[in-house]
């Protein structure tokens, strides 16, 4: 680890166990941790203006190097003053180093894996090459030949401004076998080098930089990896790649990493972000979350509500839905619930209006926003252990810090 006030300081409050709540100050403010954070892929996150995003609550939200350097392109970006100024975000942001989607296009997507749907999808472009030196592909934009390595994803993160970059690594598929994730692990290392590198001699001086433990779900690559990287100049360290096949495989990938971290610096579990997941993430001492699921799911009609048995959601779109006066959630502090009915959301959503879509968002972002929250305030009293198993129990997150124990 380094350790740069400028451009990163990190601050842990309290500990419950492994679990630890604290405050992440970077270039443009700070961060309560544990913290959950939207996606703002392609500089929005979906549906909502920056300042709604900030009047959930969000400290930081997350930009995608791949689509932003495909479209409107990293020079745009930084001519039009950088990615805060340019989508009116003033907090903090954090970019991905693009490593994932480019992988995603060679070797398919984790759930299509499990599936046996092996490959790229149509549509989403071509992987050319795959070297040393990084990933040739077309752009699924206009088909035109572009390149992404740590160089290249270092560079556009520059140029976007983000407060934290990722360093660019393989994200190895899960049909991948040990070998191969191994060497993958061996050269997603070097390019952490290349990266930190780049950064030094020409990177912004108040940007932070994660590292990535990748090492599939081998106990031992992982340790080997999360020493790797932690011993490197980095500000932070994020956990990446698979995670394993189900939720149970994800815990003991992340149980058999985090220790194995440097306790003083921020970790970020990526592309995990659902309520089960938060509290068990944040039992294992995980800082930062991102994960497309709230916006994903409104998109599809699903609200994000304190059922277990259901995964944590329900479909307003459904019959029984149509006359029921109730808000989404009893009790849920988000402005659809504040004002509107389930009727009229599921009306909205069976219409396919873009408000309904909108409602659902900023349910699902509200939700998710105060089960951190919550988590945070346990933490800080010690009943850790009792939110999380109230939460898995289906207690809404706003009533969950206050709760005596509830028993199994
Ligand atoms: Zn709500």
């Amino acid at each position: 680890m380094r350790s740069d006030p400028d451009r990163l300081q990190f601050q842990i409050a309290a500990r419950d166990g492994a679990a630890r709540t604290g405050r992440l100050q970077l270039a443009h403010g700070a961060v309560e941790t544990p913290a959950f954070i939207p996606l703002a892929t392609r500089g929005s996150v979906r549906s909502l203006a920056a300042s709604e995003v900030a009047g959930l609550g969000y400290e930081l939200v997350l930009g995608n190097t791949f689509h932003l350097m495909l479209s409107p392109g990293p020079q745009r970006v930084a001519a039009l003053g950088g990615l805060h100024r340019f989508m009116g975000w003033e907090r903090p942001i954090i970019t991905d180093s693009g490593g994932f989607q480019v992988f995603t296009l060679a070797h398919g997507r984790v759930a299509d894996e499990i599936k046996g749907r092996r490959g790229r999808q149509p549509g989403r472009g071509t992987v050319l090459e795959i070297g040393e030196q990084g990933v040739r592909f077309r752009s699924y934009l206009d088909g035109s030949e572009q390149f992404l390595g740590p160089e290249e994803s270092m560079a556009v993160q520059a140029a976007l401004g983000a407060d934290i970059a990722l360093a660019f690594d393989e994200c190895t598929p899960y049909h991948a076998d040990r070998d191969y994730t191994a060497r993958s692990m061996e050269r997603t290392h070097r390019w952490l080098d290349r990266c930190l590198a780049w950064h030094d001699r020409q990177g912004p001086r108040r940007q932070a930089v994660f590292g990535i433990v990748q090492g599939g779900v081998h106990e031992d690559l992982r340790r080997a990896a999360a020493e790797r990287v932690s011993a490197a100049a980095v500000d932070g360290v994020a956990i990446g790649g698979t995670l394993g096949r189900d939720k149970e495989e994800m815990r003991g990938v992340i149980g058999m990493t985090a220790p194995h971290l440097d306790g003083a610096a921020p970790r970020h579990l990526l592309g995990i972000g659902e309520p089960d997941d938060l509290v068990d993430g944040i039992a294992l001492g995980v800082d930062l979350f991102d994960c497309a699921v709230p916006t994903r799911l409104a998109r599809h009609g699903m609200a994000l509500a304190p059922l277990p048995a259901t995964r944590f959601r329900f479909d307003i779109r459904r019959a029984e839905f149509a006359a029921d006066e109730r808000p989404l959630v009893e009790g849920c502090p988000c402005p659809a619930c504040a004002a509107h009915s389930r009727a009229y959301v599921h009306f909205l959503s069976r219409a396919e209006e873009l408000t309904g879509v909108r409602l659902l968002v900023l349910h699902n972002l509200t939700y998710l926003e105060r089960l951190v929250r919550g988590a945070r305030e346990a933490i800080q009293r010690e009943r850790f252990g009792d939110y999380r198993q109230a939460v898995l129990n289906g207690t809404p997150p706003w009533q969950g810090a206050a709760l005596t124990p509830s028993g199994p």
